[in-house]
């Protein structure tokens, strides 16, 4: 078993080196479809852009503000899904979604995240799921063509 403490060590150090140095951070002017999240909370807002080469994800970038988890979460959003088939990227959503609102009890499933798993430790601060949950939310409006714009709202995640 890997020590607990070493574990949220290098999750954390994920996250900051996602957020001191976000991947894909630009706008994507050739992109065929985008969208924007905003947490209100938080004050996290930023831009998704998606370019389908046919039904795969050619790229994907992000632009905004907001605090460590929203970014981190977006800059690991556009490296797990580059590459992936519609299919697989909403797949992809539906883990994390489970990851970071502590649903998932699979560990294999857990494992094949990667360091997505970094955003697990959110789940037990409700405020910060939303952060968290910010950039997939905005990915799934983009790949689904509808509402420009998402606001993620208070409460309790919807199942
Ligand atoms: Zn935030």
């Amino acid at each position: 078993m890997a020590d607990d403490a070493a574990l949220d060590a290098l999750y954390q150090e994920i996250i900051l080196d996602h957020y001191r140095r976000p991947r894909n951070f630009r706008e994507l002017p050739n992109a065929t479809c985008t969208a924007d999240g905003k947490n209100p909370n938080c004050g996290d807002a930023l831009t998704v852009w998606l370019k389908f080469d046919g039904d795969i994800v050619a790229d994907v970038t992000f632009q905004g503000v907001g605090c460590a988890i929203s970014k981190a979460s977006a800059s690991l959003m556009t490296q797990a899904v580059k590459g992936r088939t519609r299919a697989e990227a909403a797949e992809v959503f539906e883990k994390v979604h489970r990851l970071v609102t502590g649903t998932e009890t699979d560990a294999a499933t857990s494992k094949e995240l990667g360091q997505l798993r970094a955003l697990a430790g959110v789940s037990k601060f409700p405020m910060r799921v939303k952060c968290a949950s910010l950039a997939w939310h905005t990915l799934k409006s983009a790949m689904e063509g509808h509402e420009p714009e998402v606001v993620v709202h208070t409460g309790p995640p919807s199942a």
